[in-house]
C-alpha cells in the first residue's frame, strides 16, 4: 500500500503541487518583512539598548556614587571610582561600562536610586574593536544629554505602571 501511494505520489507531482500552494498562499498575504533601517519596528518604552547617564535640569549630574549599579551588575561590566566634592556630596571621578561585557539585562537602571543610570532606546551603535565598546563616564553624559528628551519620556510612560 506505501509503495502505491509513493508511487501515485511522485508520477503526480503531489508535493510539488502542496508547495507551490503553500507559495501562492503567502504571495498575496500581508507582507511582514521590514525594509530595515529605513523602517524600524515599534520598540517598548522599557527598550534596553545603549546606556546613559542623565543630569538634571540644572546641568548637575544625578550620579551620586552611590555604587548600588556596580554592586548588583552580574556581568562585572560598571567600574566605579568616587571622591568627595568641596561642598560634602560624593561623585563619581571614574564611571565606566563595558559593552561587551554587558548583557543588557537592566539591573543597573533599576537598582539606581536617582534614574541616573538608564539604557535608552538606541540599539544602532558598533565598534571595530574592544575598545570601541569600553564607555567612559563623559561618554555615557553625552548620550544622556543627547536623549534626555526621550528617556525622560520613556521613563514618565514606566512610572504609570509601577
Ligand atoms: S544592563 Fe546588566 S549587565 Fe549591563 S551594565 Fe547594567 S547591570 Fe550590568
Ligand atoms: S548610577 Fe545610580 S546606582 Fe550607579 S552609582 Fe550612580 S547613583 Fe548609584
Amino acid at each position: 500500500m506505501g509503495k502505491i501511494q509513493s508511487f501515485f505520489k511522485t508520477y503526480l507531482l503531489i508535493e510539488l503541487v502542496k508547495g507551490l500552494a503553500l507559495t501562492g498562499r503567502y504571495m498575496f498575504a500581508r507582507k511582514i518583512t521590514v525594509q530595515f533601517p529605513e523602517e524600524k519596528t515599534p520598540q517598548s518604552f522599557r527598550f534596553r539598548g545603549l546606556h546613559a547617564q542623565r543630569r538634571y535640569a540644572n546641568g548637575e549630574e544625578r550620579c551620586i556614587a552611590c555604587k548600588l549599579c556596580e554592586a548588583v551588575c552580574p556581568s562585572l561590566a560598571i567600574n566605579i571610582e568616587v571622591a568627595q566634592r568641596e561642598d560634602g556630596t560624593r561623585r563619581t571621578t571614574r564611571y565606566d561600562i563595558d559593552l561587551v561585557k554587558c548583557i543588557y539585562c537592566g539591573f543597573c537602571e533599576e537598582s539606581c536610586p536617582v534614574d541616573a543610570i538608564v539604557e535608552t532606546r538606541n540599539f544602532e551603535y558598533h565598534g571595530e574593536s574592544r575598545s570601541d565598546l569600553f564607555y567612559t563616564k563623559s561618554m555615557l553624559l553625552a548620550v544622556g544629554d543627547r536623549c534626555e528628551e526621550q528617556i525622560a519620556r520613556d521613563r514618565a510612560a514606566d512610572a504609570k505602571y509601577r
